[in-house]
């Protein structure tokens, strides 16, 4: 694949489908901040060669301004992305950055990579020495045989780290897998017990609620209702379906702007095709195939279009928009002394 390039489809894009929709000031819940060096000994993957090693803070907001033009991303929360790799390097490389944003123009807070087998006390202290304001687990961390898609959430998310989660009052981000995601009653279940056992932790349904296939958010929501704990970030998500459900749900205050930075970079979409989804990229497309050329852009565009198709027919007012983009971080993470 291709570095990143903004190009005049993208520059069309935004003028028309996401300027007169993006508010001012945005809070970015999804953020990947890594080196490609953390990769190592495995190479970086092809959808990062030919861009920057060093992806820290700046890069980010030099590339976001991208997508959200005019400089109004005022906040991220952080993660790195070399989960089997460098997760060390990273997490300290993740602090750091995180440490080192220009407040008050820009608030970055940071969420450690953890794998299931690290000890809880470890993980306090960590979050304690180095500031970190919530936890993110991946399930290609789990010890398992066979393919991590289908673990349940107790293998990449152990309980254990949810309690310490609950005493420490830490966010978690969680991209459930299994096939159905949210519709999938072990997920469901499991969710459920968490949150309500554990009540000052934080949940952050990553993807919708991985909704990448809208119909799993809108079949399974209904079994988190009444969770006092539980959020969705929107990154990556190209459809409308699921950020309806979650809003008609739980209420517009639970949606969380996410980008997924650096895959909002890419170049693409993902749909719902059956009972499954799948990513559609540019460089595998046959561009000139029909009697239109396709000019696909940056997923992240096409997922802010998303989100503003979800917000019109939800009939949303301006407010609510803002309050998605940014006040309902806010408030998650007290950025404005309030919880
Ligand atoms: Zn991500």
């Amino acid at each position: 694949m291709a570095a990143w390039t903004l190009q005049e489809a993208d520059q069309e894009f935004i003028a028309r489908e996401v300027e007169p929709f993006l508010p001012d000031r945005i809070f970015d819940a999804h953020v990947h901040l890594f080196c490609q060096s953390h990769y190592a000994p495995a190479v970086p993957p092809a959808y990062l060669h030919g861009n920057p090693e060093r992806i820290g803070l700046e890069a980010y907001r030099h590339y976001i301004d991208w997508i959200h033009p005019g400089g109004r991303t005022v906040g991220a929360l952080c993660f790195g992305l070399t989960f089997t790799g460098d997760r060390d390097g990273n997490n300290t490389f993740v602090a750091a950055e995180v440490a080192a944003a220009p407040r008050p123009e820009m608030v970055a807070l940071g969420q450690l990579v953890i794998p299931p087998e690290q000890d809880p006390e470890q993980i306090r202290e960590m979050v304690r020495r180095d500031g970190y304001v919530g936890l993110k687990c991946y399930h290609t961390m789990a010890k398992i045989e066979g393919p991590t898609w289908n673990a349940p959430i107790e293998d990449y998310l152990p309980e254990e780290h949810v309690r310490i989660a609950h005493e420490e009052g830490l966010s978690i981000t969680l991209h459930m897998v299994r096939d159905r995601a949210l519709a999938d009653p072990v997920n469901q279940a499991t969710i459920r017990r968490y949150c309500e056992r554990y009540p000052n932790m934080r949940l952050i349904l990553a993807h919708a609620a991985r909704g990448f296939n809208p119909w799993h958010t809108i079949e399974g929501i209904a079994s988190l209702s009444g969770l006092n704990n539980v959020w969705f970030d929107t990154s990556a998500v190209t459809e409308a379906g699921a950020f309806e459900a979650i809003v008609e749900t739980f209420g517009h205050e639970r949606l969380l702007y996410g980008t997924d930075f650096p895959i909002s970079h890419m170049r693409g979409r993902c749909v719902a095709i059956g009972d499954s989804f799948h990513w559609f990229y540019a460089e595998d497309m046959n561009l000139d195939e029909k009697h239109i050329a396709l000019r696909p852009v940056l997923i992240g565009l096409e997922s802010l279009r998303s989100i503003r198709l979800a917000a019109r027919r939800l009939k949303l007012s301006d407010q609510q928009v803002e309050d998605i983009f940014y006040n309902n971080a806010a408030r998650l993470f007290s950025l404005n002394g309030s919880r």
